[in-house]
């Protein structure tokens, strides 16, 4: 059940619509919008009696949502989610750009990153201190140091930080330390982490598992946003086919089948999809080109040196070079709409 609020209903009316909820025993979620307010429910099992809500002021509809999820609906929220990270945003006019190495190494290495990255005009640095490796013996991390390193980033560069956590000791830490939690392809079913990252008020890159299907990956976002953490980031990270010359396989109809239901921003990781160097300038112009609101690119000062993802790092002049186009094909493709002052 989600219940629309009029246009004109004031806060009162849109808290005695929580309250009852409450009383029900569920959990409202008020989302507001641009036109009105909506306010989901979550918590019930069967169907809500919309009874219960058609004769309270403000109220202008109560409907019954078919859907297996509710919170990412656009039914709930119509109009896009820009999603406040730091100081930046994603999921607006702007494509954002998360880019850096993948992983912290040492503080020369995510600092001549970062002066890479910074001077591109991005607003967002990626990089792990801690790493999901198929090996047990490959490099984990650097763990809390590497973290204590990016922060130093944010404050020399003026850069948000996204960083993945892949338990629940890790978010605690990049809550402190960080901008945003990424939870990574292994970890999008892990339901208690996303459950517990939905806890904290931090946004979430929430990167598409690897043979995750599109209701899986919203359902992912849901179990976030179902414990009042509403500032969810979708990832196209590429997925597991028969595909043997790139990593993954990027499926970038997801991203207007992302847009189509949901009002979550979805960006698109090339590097991830396609673990080749000479790939991610083409994938990352493609995911411009569908209408992603963000890219993650993978730039590493010496990628012959990096001890994880090398084959797949841009260089410098490489990553300068993607960020010019991408930005250009993104002002000529979907150009801001002016809007007249009044
Ligand atoms: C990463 O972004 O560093 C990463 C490990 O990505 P994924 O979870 O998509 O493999
Ligand atoms: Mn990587």
């Amino acid at each position: 059940m989600l219940i629309v609020m009029k246009q004109d209903a004031t806060q009162e009316d849109v808290e005695r619509v929580n309250e009852v909820i409450e009383k029900l025993g569920f959990r409202p979620h008020p989302m507001p919008g641009a036109a009105r307010t909506a306010i989901g429910i979550t918590g019930n099992q069967g169907a809500v009696d919309r009874t219960h809500f058609e004769n309270l002021p403000g109220v202008a509809d109560a409907i019954r949502v078919t859907k297996p999820y509710k919170l990412i609906s656009k039914t709930l929220r119509p109009e896009k989610s820009v999603i406040k990270v730091g100081n930046a945003t994603i999921g607006g006019d702007e494509l954002a750009m998360i880019a850096g190495p993948c992983a912290v190494e040492s503080f020369d290495q995510v600092f001549e990153a970062a002066e890479i990255v910074a001077s591109s005009g991005a607003k967002f640095f990626r990089g792990g201190a801690f790493k999901p490796r198929t090996s047990p013996y490959a490099f984990q991390g650097k763990g809390e140091e590497g973290l204590k390193i990016l922060a130093q980033v944010r404050e020399q560069f003026d850069l948000n930080i996204v960083t993945e956590a892949m338990d629940e000791h890790g978010v605690d830490l990049v809550e402190k330390y960080g901008d945003c939690i990424q939870i990574g392809t292994r970890n999008m079913q892990n339901f208690s982490l996303l459950k517990y990252v939905g806890q904290t008020r931090k946004p979430v890159l929430l990167k598409r598992g690897m043979s995750a299907t599109l209701d899986e990956f919203l359902l992912a976002a849901e179990y976030i946003m179902a414990e009042g953490n509403y500032d969810v980031i979708l990832c196209e990270r590429g997925i597991r086919t028969f595909n043997r010359y790139a990593r993954n396989t990027l499926d970038l109809s997801i991203v207007p089948a992302v847009h189509k239901i949901s009002h979550l921003p979805v960006i698109v990781d090339p590097s991830h999809a396609t673990g080749h160097n000479y790939m991610v300038a083409p994938m990352a112009k493609a995911g411009v080109a569908v209408g992603a609101d963000g890219l993650i690119i993978e730039v590493h000062p010496c990628p012959e040196e990096a001890l994880c993802d090398g084959a797949q790092a841009m260089l410098p002049e490489q990553y300068f070079e993607l960020n010019e186009q991408v930005k250009a094909m993104r002002e000529l493709m979907f150009p801001v709409k002016e809007t007249v002052a009044v």
